[in-house]
């Protein structure tokens, strides 16, 4: 756990002032996969994991930053603008704190080589159709800024400590210039830095669920509309997340592969069903009628999303009938549709959720996150859980000679200063 206070004396030592404090939480999704860049819905629960940061105000328009997991310290100008992105951290930061502040977009840095192996893809895209709109809900200009960031969110692991960071800087820097702070816009201003400074075509789930988490359970999100609703976990139940200890490069660049699969499967679809805008409009009858006219990888892509949308909305009845059972096979259901059909899944994350669902008190397992490694999450009966949590971690290392990390997770709340 960071505690603030370690982290103020930390920033005093290294820039000489008294901060302010800020936290945004990582999450873990409940189910609702790959759906929130299709309009669609999610179920996510806000982590009491958090990034962390203190920062004071400058006097210039320079922003320093250092983190302690990366162990570096970087300086960027709020009024330069170089090619994006740089596959650097930094990345995230200067992102969010230039879309807040209205000054101007990035230049793309020119594509890798085809040797060159690309730790991101890099988008060549116009702005993306669900890319915030140009016009700046916030008004005025982000101040330079001194700031130390730490984190307990794992990182790279699909717990999202990309919108974690991205939130809890926006939030500092326009809580330091006295900006009023919207939750939804700083939401769709984190999606937007991430979109056009990372290269990361995301949904805005992360973002809003590190706005908008409860500590009393997960959200129940329209990613279209951006209502969301609380769905609390009842005492009975325990949310258990477990670590796959592997990270796959690949991640990002088949990120916006299934996302660029997606939208050709709406293209075909809206050709025949004008109705349907996003893969959230269509139904499976009407993915079926078009489906000769399109390839069979589009065609599966499309028919996850359609069944996961239609499990997230089952799976939030199930939560508030207390059917848990119910909710459990949605989400065994949910993770054979993202392996068979979106092929996002991994040997490992097939074998952790595999060797989940065999426990005694275990009502249902998947993958959590983008995929290719990262954590699987499980819904589980409180009084089996310490056994649960033994069990998984055995029977995992056993399995794949990997040690994973397992825990047990308590639901955080959305960002806040903290002092
Ligand atoms: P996830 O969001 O699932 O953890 P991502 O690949 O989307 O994985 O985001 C991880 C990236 O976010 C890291 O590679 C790093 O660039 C940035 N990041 C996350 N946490 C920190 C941190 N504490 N300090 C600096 N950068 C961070
Ligand atoms: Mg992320």
């Amino acid at each position: 756990m960071i505690n603030p206070d370690d982290l103020s004396c930390d920033f005093e030592r290294s820039f000489g002032l008294t901060p302010r404090v800020y936290r945004a939480p990582g999450r873990v999704n409940l189910i609702g996969e790959h759906t929130d860049y299709n309009d669609g819905f999610v179920m996510p629960m806000a982590l009491d994991r958090s990034t962390w940061v203190a920062a004071a105000p400058r006097a210039d328009r320079a922003l320093v930053v250092a983190s302690r997991e990366y162990r570096e310290t970087i300086t960027l100008d709020l009024d330069c603008h170089p090619p994006y992105p740089t596959e650097s951290w930094i990345d995230y930061v200067r992102g969010i704190a230039a879309v807040l502040d209205g000054s101007g977009g990035p230049e793309r840095a020119a594509p890798h080589s085809q040797d060159a192996a690309p730790a991101r893809h890099l988008p060549d895209m116009p702005r993306a159709p669900d890319s915030p709109d140009v016009a700046r809900p916030f008004q005025g200009r982000v101040t330079g800024a001194d700031m130390l960031i730490a984190s307990d969110v794992p990182i790279g692991a699909g717990l999202s400590s990309s919108a974690a960071l991205e939130i809890a800087c926006g939030y500092a820097l326009l809580d330091l210039a006295g900006m009023p702070i919207d939750l939804d816009a700083l939401a769709r201003a984190g999606q937007r830095a991430e979109h056009e400074f990372v290269g990361i075509r995301c949904g805005i789930m992360d973002q809003m669920i590190a706005c908008h988490g409860e500590t009393s359970g997960a959200l129940f999100l329209d990613t279209r509309t951006l209502q969301h609703r609380s769905l609390p976990l009842p005492a009975s139940l325990r949310v258990v997340v477990g670590n796959t200890m592997v990270h796959h490069e690949l991640a990002s660049s088949e990120y916006n592969a299934r996302r660029a699969d997606c939208e050709a499967g709406v293209q075909t679809l809206s050709s025949r069903f004008p109705h349907v805008r996003a893969l959230r409009d269509a139904s499976l009858p009407e993915l079926e009628g078009v489906r000769a006219r399109m390839s069979d990888r589009v065609y599966r892509r499309c028919r996850h999303v359609i069944t996961e949308n239609a499990r997230v909305e089952e799976a939030a009845e199930a939560l508030v009938g207390s059917d848990f059972v119910r909710f459990g096979r949605l989400m065994d259901q949910s993770h054979h549709s993202l392996r068979a059909d979106y092929a996002v899944t991994s040997a490992e994350l097939d074998a952790m959720s595999a060797i989940a669902r065999e426990l005694d008190g275990v009502y249902g397992a998947r993958m959590t996150g983008g995929g290719f490694g990262g954590c699987i999450v499980a819904l589980a009966d409180a009084s089996r859980v310490d056994a649960i949590e033994v069990e998984l971690r055995a029977r995992y290392e056993a399995a794949t000679g990997r040690r994973p990390d397992v825990w047990v997770c308590t639901a955080g709340a959305g960002v806040s200063r903290v002092k």
